[in-house]
């Protein structure tokens, strides 16, 4: 019984860790590395913009069309 219960407290712990659920959907939320090319007028050269967001099936299409 003891056994069980730790374990569940490590199952616990590490979803609260590692998984963060939309309030909307309800879905676990991902965080993906969206990078995005502009290029700027001035120079004509190509820079690269990372950053990481949150997906879910809230915006996973509006981030897989982009
Ligand atoms: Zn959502």
């Amino acid at each position: 019984m003891a056994k069980g219960k730790s374990f569940m407290d490590k199952v616990a712990k590490s979803g609260q860790d590692t998984t963060i659920h939309c309030p909307e959907c309800g879905e676990s939320i991902s965080m993906i590395k969206l990078i995005s090319s502009e290029r700027s007028e001035k120079t004509g050269a190509y820079r690269f913009k990372q950053k990481f967001v949150g997906m879910c099936k809230c915006n996973e299409n509006d981030l897989s069309s982009t």
